[in-house]
């Protein structure tokens, strides 16, 4: 299976201590423990006036307000069991009471209230109990997962400012081919756009990598070795696309062995992207060689590239997403076959796959109408509609 081979020869990036700011999107690599109980007090969650229960509950229906109680100032007393302290939300709970009357429910007349009707008395009432949401010692986040915005919030209520994330790869992404030339620039009639290395770029980016250069080599030997020697010196991952099959200027894996990229695969029995190449640099840089034809560049990229970096960077890979097949498709009996989708609901609300398939492996203009594809394994006869597969989103 090459994306095994591929995990089995990946060094995972090392952790790094960053500022809380910089953390979003990375991949944590450290629990995160509750500083202490939260709530951390028994917390007012109602502007109101806070009683002792057992003083509602014996029938009193007037009570004097002695003091007002803000959030984030110390506790204060009930001076006696029939007064009362106003209370704001986000409040600690002063000492003396235990039930919070929200101020809908009473009259407030110079500095006496007094109950309009029916209250409920009950003990904790409005309170939030110290402790209730969790108690300090118990992880709340464990390593491996990624920093949302709820996830960063509970690393700052941790009271971290610093936090252990995933050093993010820094990526190079090279095509290959001397008919490429550049969106702005004039072109010919035996020209091609290099637009490969746009979708790869933004493929990463879209995915929250940073640190993404890209850059075009023309398919000649030594000005393959000279650049790819170079970027083999300053990243962790280069993406090739191109130049991997088996015509005369494919130079690209000759090059990397000459570079001592060590081959750990090369060709896939899958469509696209057959020609697909892996290999490992001699620091343990990882060395993706893509097929250049625009569809099986971005479908490789998502179905390898984007889980091992994943994996590599200490975070956790969820199995691709299951959909089922709107209709009937095929693969082929000795190789997988990846096949573009759009997503739509039925009238129950589940996920169905609508195949759209490209023309072929340069047709990807029909891949602004999918949302991703599926994987469909090898296999002579047709997959039904319904058949469950799995779904990577581009
Ligand atoms: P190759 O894998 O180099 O044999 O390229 C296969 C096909 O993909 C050829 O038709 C190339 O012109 C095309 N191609 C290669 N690289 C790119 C690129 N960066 N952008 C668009 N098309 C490309
Ligand atoms: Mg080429």
């Amino acid at each position: 299976m090459a994306q095994a081979a591929i995990d089995s020869r990946i060094k995972p990036f090392p952790p790094e201590l960053q500022p809380l700011e910089q953390c979003i999107g990375r991949t944590l690599r450290q629990d995160v423990y509750a500083e202490r109980d939260n709530p951390p007090f028994d917390r007012v969650c109602m502007d109101g006036i806070a009683v002792a229960s057992a003083t509602l509950a014996s029938g009193v229906r007037r009570y004097r307000i002695e003091a007002t109680q803000a959030a984030g100032a110390p506790p204060l007393r009930l001076p006696s069991a029939d007064s009362a302290i106003e209370v704001m939300t986000g409040a600690i709970l002063p000492f003396g009471a235990d039930c919070i009357v929200p101020l809908e429910e009473y009259d407030l007349h110079e500095g006496a209230v007094s109950l309009k009707g029916e209250v409920n008395g009950d003990a904790y009432r409005n309170v939030q109990r110290r402790g209730s949401d969790s108690q300090p010692g118990v992880p709340m986040l464990k390593a491996g997962i990624r920093l949302g915005a709820p996830e960063i919030a509970v690393v700052a209520s941790a009271g971290l400012a610093q936090v252990q994330v995933s050093r993010e790869p820094r990526f190079r992404v090279v095509s290959t081919g001397d008919e490429l030339v550049e969106p702005g620039q004039p072109i010919a009639e035996h020209q091609v756009r290099r637009s490969n290395a746009y979708a790869v770029v933004a493929a990463l980016r879209g995915r929250g990598f940073t640190h993404v250069l890209d850059d075009h080599i023309l398919d000649n030997e030594k000005m393959l070795h000279e650049s790819l020697g170079q970027h083999l010196s300053q990243h962790d991952v280069l993406i090739l696309s191109g130049g991997v099959s088996k015509g005369k200027f494919d130079l690209v894996p000759q090059v990397l062995k000459s570079l001592r990229v060590e081959e750990v695969f090369y060709q896939v029995a899958q469509r696209p992207g057959m020609p697909m190449w892996f290999g490992v640099g001699p620091a343990g840089q990882a060395v993706f060689g893509l097929p250049g034809n625009p569809v099986s560049t971005l479908v490789c990229l998502i179905r390898y590239v984007v889980p091992a970096m994943t994996a590599a960077m200490g975070g956790r890979v969820s199995a691709p997403e299951p959909i089922a097949l709107a209709s009937e498709a095929r693969s082929r009996p000795s190789a997988a076959y990846f096949l573009p989708v759009s997503v739509r609901h039925d009238a129950a609300g589940r996920a169905l796959a609508e195949p759209r398939s490209p023309k072929g492996s340069g047709d990807f203009l029909a891949l602004t109408a999918a949302d991703g594809f599926v994987e469909l394994p090898p296999q002579a006869e047709p997959f039904p509609a319904g058949y469950v597969a799995g779904f990577y989103r581009w």
